[in-house]
């Protein structure tokens, strides 16, 4: 790429700095330099993000549309520069300019529009659908403040708002020009007309939609998506004329609703908020998206009958399932459309990613809050509703119970699943495990009724930025290893490293890449927070959403359980380990909150007790977020994926810390099962029940106190917590919940049972440490077999299976070969 020469970067650099930030090189700060270097950036993709656009025309290709309320995107400067092959030539420019290229990279704040591993995964498959050629665009809400920034007071999670805007603005492309406009509220008439029943919507109060879009860069390929991010505006002259009309309310009503819709990302994980703003935010985006596609089509084809062929629209959760009668609204009162021949459009167009089994998570939104807000899209689902249950009738004839389970529209509340399962052609699990929940128990009666829509797409993660961008060591020792950089569009071909599991040298080599990154994660632990870690300790991570299924209190209480051992036995034989975790609990969920403040009770206790001096060390990391995940992640050592069996639908953490060479602490659990079959017993730790154990377990009428009375140390361990610690805190409510269950069922996640079994496996884990080439072949085994895990796969499999399009195949090592 010889037009991006280091130092035709440095010059461009100096022109946007001079142009765009009016700051001579000598005033410029890191903050300047950023905003100069993305806005580069931003050109060379902008212009190849046309061409891209002007290739899918010539072609015709069927696109995606990915739409989803998240996109945890994190940082894109150094990811952009590594897509653009330019990552060498921006750092040399950088320096040359006499900067320190890692000050400009983390200058740059978090994109953090999404809360978790749904998010992420958004991300992720933006820059593989780039990779691997297909033409697809990404659809999501330009929140103005992301996930919150967690700063921990006193040992207890405080939010404050992350103004992400103010430097990321400088990625965003607005284009008033595709503006939307999205209504609320009023009433609908219907009325024959010319033969046909039209349908009039007045006295509405409408939002505007303004794209403001960003360039998705994949690597090795000139071309470039979009990622569409709408931003809410009040529409300012129909405003004036409302005034003029002496209609205020109405006007303010407007400006007011424009004004929070892209205010603020709801911080709930696995936890719908069934609030008025939320189904608003939801519709808003929908409906802006749908109309523009549908103009896009139109315009360009003069028809929207063959809609289907060209289009496919992935939405991620159920968050975007309006699109499905926002379509319906749009191909039958804009466009004219019957209902029969919009159905069979908008049916063959969306394609659906469940992703929790969680009762608790599926949405559901009342018909009193629905039916005001969105009058005409309350219709459809009542008519959806309908005909659907007819079907549903008809294939269970008498059978009162299958209407009531499938139903769409029950007991004045719609089911956002159940609305997906019914209307889209695909259905798809996030892993083997949890695809399998789905069919044959969650969505039973309506898959027996459609077999084939029900898939599965196990998740996958972006390995070029998850491995060759934040393990730099490792980066340089696959290429060594494989002859080559080809992993990076084959991630396969790390299957290529198994060669090496016993060569000596190789697996020194990748001890002592961990080694430097630990070092690394200790430096930058102590510049951030202070922090002191011991680097000759294991470094033991669970970094994930708070929430009780992921069960980051089992791994607290067998803390407080090691501290208890060695505080009775101070020359007890074990490996030092330090604990590390990372977590946002959502800002109203009370008991991930006392979770928090429990580990910094127990960071604080064992920091001041000498007898752990040099063994025992607990750290809460403050504000885990996408930029702190790819400086720990390269650093750990042991995974901690210890959810209760049969909730976590997949996970991606799991497969982010295989990828670097971390060996996993597991149960079998979303995509651990699959991570348990290419590596055996003899490679990763796993204990605790199964998902069908648990079941059982419940349906035998569990009782937490058997589990206590029989265990001595972890009824010690539960007293403890109890009585609180050296700052005076208790967690007696916590202990409730798990023996008796204050206003929940007791233990709901089966942390009693588990404790044992979980117990020994962290014992084994420890004592396999000690033998150091045991533990580096492990290591490396993890590595080899993730390559399943990179989301070009995923892909693969959603281009194959799910939306028909061409993508491009990968060399199967073992074929070629
Ligand atoms: C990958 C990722 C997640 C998802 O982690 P799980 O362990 O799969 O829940 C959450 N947050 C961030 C910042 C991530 O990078």
């Amino acid at each position: 790429m010889a037009s991006y020469s280091k130092q035709a970067l440095a010059d461009a650099i100096y022109s946007k700095l001079r142009l765009n930030c009016g700051r001579e090189l000598c005033e410029a700060n890191a903050s300047h330099m950023f905003r100069a270097c993305a806005l580069v950036l931003r050109d060379i993709l902008a212009e190849r993000n046309l061409d891209t656009q002007n290739w899918v025309r010539e072609t015709m290709s069927r696109q995606v549309h990915y739409m989803s309320m998240e996109f945890l995107l994190g940082r894109s400067l150094m990811k952009n520069a590594f897509n653009l092959g330019i990552l060498d030539a921006l750092t040399e420019a950088l320096s040359d300019m006499g900067f320190h290229p890692s000050d400009i990279f983390e200058t740059e704040p978090d994109a953090g529009l999404g809360n978790g591993g749904l998010g992420r995964l958004a991300a992720c498959y933006m820059d593989s659908m780039a990779t691997l050629g297909i033409p697809a665009t990404g659809y999501s809400i330009c929140y103005e403040l992301g996930a919150f920034r967690q700063k921990i007071v006193n040992g207890e999670q405080t939010e404050l708002p992350d103004d992400w805007l103010n430097l990321g603005e400088a990625w965003l492309i607005p284009k008033p020009d595709e503006t939307e406009e999205v209504r609320f509220g009023g009433t609908v008439d219907q009325r024959w007309e010319d033969g046909r029943l039209r349908v009039f919507h007045t006295g509405y109060v409408s939002v505007l939609a303004v794209p403001r879009d960003m360039a998705v860069s994949g690597y090795g390929t000139r071309q470039v998506n979009t990622l569409r991010l709408w931003d809410a505006k009040a529409p300012v002259s129909i405003d004036m004329s409302l005034f003029s009309k002496g209609e205020y309310l109405k006007a303010s009503e407007q400006n007011a609703m424009a004004a929070v819709i892209a205010k603020v990302l709801y911080p709930a994980d696995h936890h719908p908020e069934g609030k008025a703003l939320r189904l608003k935010q939801q519709y808003f985006f929908v409906s802006a998206t749908a109309q523009s596609i549908l103009r896009r089509h139109y315009n360009e084809f003069g028809t929207l009958r063959d809609f289907h062929l060209r289009h496919v629209i992935q939405i991620n959760d159920t968050h975007p399932a309006l699109a499905i009668p926002e379509l319906m609204r749009i191909f039958m009162d804009d466009y004219g459309f019957g209902w029969d021949e919009a159905w069979r459009i908008v049916s063959n167009t969306v394609a659906y990613t469940n992703h929790t089994v969680l009762p608790e998570a599926l949405e559901h939104w009342s018909q009193d809050l629905m039916e005001p807000l969105l009058p005409r899209i309350w219709n459809i689902l009542c008519e959806i509703n309908n005909r659907y249950g007819a079907q549903v009738s008809a294939f269970y004839p008498g059978d009162g119970d299958k209407l009531r389970d499938t139903a769409i529209v029950w007991n004045r509340e719609v089911r956002m699943a159940n609305l997906c399962v019914a209307a889209c052609f695909s259905v798809n699990g996030v892993s083997a495990m949890h695809s399998d929940i789905l069919r044959n128990q969650l969505f039973r009666d309506a898959a027996a009724m459609a077999p084939d829509k029900f898939k599965n797409v196990t998740n996958g993660i972006d390995h070029r930025r998850w491995l060759a961008q934040v393990n730099p060591g490792m980066d340089a020792l696959v290429r060594e290893l494989t002859g080559n950089d080809g992993y990076l569009l084959e991630p396969q071909r790390l299957r290529e490293l198994e060669r090496f599991s016993s060569d000596g040298a190789v697996l020194e080599r990748l001890e002592k890449i961990k080694a430097q990154n630990k070092e690394s994660f200790a430096r930058y632990a102590r510049r951030e927070w202070g922090f002191a870690l011991n680097t000759g300790a294991i470094f033991d991570v669970q970094a994930k959403r708070l929430h009780e299924y992921k069960r980051q209190l089992l791994n607290a209480m067998h803390i407080l359980h090691l501290y208890l051992t060695l505080k009775d036995n101070p020359n007890m034989d074990f490996h030092p380990r330090v604990f590390l975790f990372g977590a946002k609990a959502a800002p109203a969920y009370q008991t991930a909150k006392e979770i928090i403040r429990l580990i910094s009770s127990l960071s604080a206790q064992i920091a001041a007790d000498p007898v752990c001096k040099d063994r025992l060390q607990v750290f809460f990391l403050p504000n885990y977020r996408v930029s702190l995940a790819e400086a720990l992640i390269p650093a750990s050592e042991i995974s901690e994926q210890i959810s209760a069996a049969g909730k976590e639908a997949s996970g991606t953490g799991n497969m982010k810390f295989m990828m670097n060479g971390a060996v996993t602490i597991g149960t079998l659990d979303g995509a651990n099962v699959e991570m348990h079959q290419l590596l055996g017993d003899e490679n990763m730790f796993l204990f605790g029940l199964t998902a069908k154990e648990a079941e059982a377990l419940r349906a035998a009428g569990y009782n937490p106190r058997e589990y206590y009375d029989r265990n001595p140390a972890l009824r010690r361990v539960l007293e403890e917590m109890a009585k609180g610690f050296g700052d005076g805190v208790s967690y007696a409510h916590l202990t409730e919940r798990l023996l008796t269950g204050a206003h929940c069922l007791p233990d709901e996640f089966f942390l009693l049972p588990d404790f044992e079994p979980y117990r020994r496996a962290q014992e084994r884990a420890g004592e396999v440490y000690r033998d150091r080439d045991a533990w580096n072949r492990m290591s490396l085994l993890n590595i080899a077999r993730s390559g399943g895990f990179a989301a070009d796969r995923s892909i693969g499999d959603y281009a194959r299976e799910i939306w028909s399009v061409p993508y491009r195949k990968f060399p199967d090592p073992n074929h070629s070969r």
